[in-house]
């Protein structure tokens, strides 16, 4: 009993640390040793090797109940995105995937057809992005299902692109739309609970079919990566979007030390998701969920002003903003020239600029 109540003196909740800090607090004192390793913790993926050509490695896992409802998530999707997610980290990094592994712990409540459903979509995702899978791990699981997605990709050295490599005066730019894929899990979600209120509901989910692919079936944008490489424009710092847009900009200027501007009339933003947003109750603003959705798994990099005339031939890929100095922080500028910080979730307003 002293000994469990000792035990509970020095105990954190997870809650008071948030992801992030707790990835620093646990991978504290792993500097790496290897000459071999080039990049460790911190980025979209670890870089590896002592040739020209480097390694990358990524990986990344999906719950039943936390990433993911089984109750509507078609299992070929479930499959399909799970290897998508992991991609995307590869295409951050300006480079190739090749290789994946798989590893499921599945409980007694899924069949066999089941699990092939979900292998349907592992399949698919790496027909479409040419990679081959190569392994994995199977194990049960006591409730839910659990799937983990490990990519190897390459890149050439000059080629890589960190969140470091951020230069003041550099432009930002995104792809795709933002926001649509959180906005697609507000449909879903909506949807639920009148369905668990009655279960004889048929949900409606007409004009709803952009969001919900999103949401659902993500891309990772190695199409992108192609238009870069043809255009001979190496960015000089990139993420991809997963957890939103606010967060992944902090995380381009906590590691290249500068400050950004954004500007909000700039933000891709799908007419879909505007919708969705005026339909909530809670009357969410579409550049509240542009900035905090997440799961978009678009783009995000910055280039040199030297390369804007040929960036901004490149369909799909919107300018935004430009970097700061560190000490201005990372700023949403409103179309009325207020600037607002931007925080990892949601926003602190504070005086004009
Ligand atoms: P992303 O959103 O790009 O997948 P994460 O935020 O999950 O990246 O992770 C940030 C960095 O921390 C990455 O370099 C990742 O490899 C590393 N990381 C995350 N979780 C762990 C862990 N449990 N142990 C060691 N490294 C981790
Ligand atoms: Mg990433």
């Amino acid at each position: 009993m002293e000994e469990l109540e000792y035990a509970e003196e020095g105990r954190t909740e997870l809650s008071q640390l948030g992801e992030f800090a707790l990835i620093d607090r646990i991978t504290q004192g792993f500097a790496p040793r290897s000459k071999s390793t080039i990049k460790g913790i911190g980025d979209d993926c670890a870089v590896i090797g002592n040739s020209r050509q480097k390694l990358l490695l990524t990986t990344d896992t999906m719950a039943e109940g936390v990433n993911f409802d089984m109750m509507y998530t078609p299992l070929k999707h479930l499959g399909y995105k799970a290897v998508a997610r992991s991609l995307s980290n590869v295409a951050a990094m300006n480079g190739r995937p090749l290789q994946i592994l798989v590893s499921i712990a599945v409980s007694n409540r899924y069949s066999v057809e089941a699990i092939e459903q979900i292998y349907e979509g592992v399949r698919r995702c790496c027909d479409r992005y040419d990679v081959d899978l190569v392994g994995g791990d199977t194990t049960s699981s006591r409730s839910g299902l659990v799937i983990t997605v490990t990519t190897v990709g390459m890149a050439e050295e000059e080629k890589l692109t960190y969140r470091s490599g951020a230069h003041l005066h550099d432009l930002i730019c995104c792809t795709g739309d933002l926001g649509s894929a959180y906005a697609g899990l507000l449909v879903l979600e909506r949807e639920k609970v009148t369905f668990k209120a009655d279960p004889t509901f048929q949900p409606d989910l007409d004009g709803y079919d952009y969001v919900l692919e999103r949401y659902l079936k993500p891309e990772p944008r190695l199409d992108i990566i192609n238009r870069l490489r043809e255009n001979e424009i190496v960015p000089t710092s990139m993420i991809d979007v997963s957890d939103g847009l606010a967060s992944e900009l902090l995380h381009i200027c906590k590691e290249s030390n500068c400050g950004c501007d954004i500007y909000e009339e700039r933000l891709p933003i799908d007419y879909q998701t505007t919708r969705v947003c005026s339909e909530m109750s809670n009357n969410m603003l579409p550049i509240s969920n542009a900035l905090n959705g997440g799961e978009d798994y678009e783009l995000l990099f910055t280039i040199a002003q030297s390369d804007y005339e040929k960036t901004k031939t490149i369909e799909g890929v919107h300018i935004i903003g430009h970097i700061t100095e560190a000490a201005s922080k990372a700023r949403l500028i409103t179309p009325q020239n207020t600037a607002i910080d931007l925080v990892a979730q949601g926003w602190v307003a504070k005086d004009d600029k």
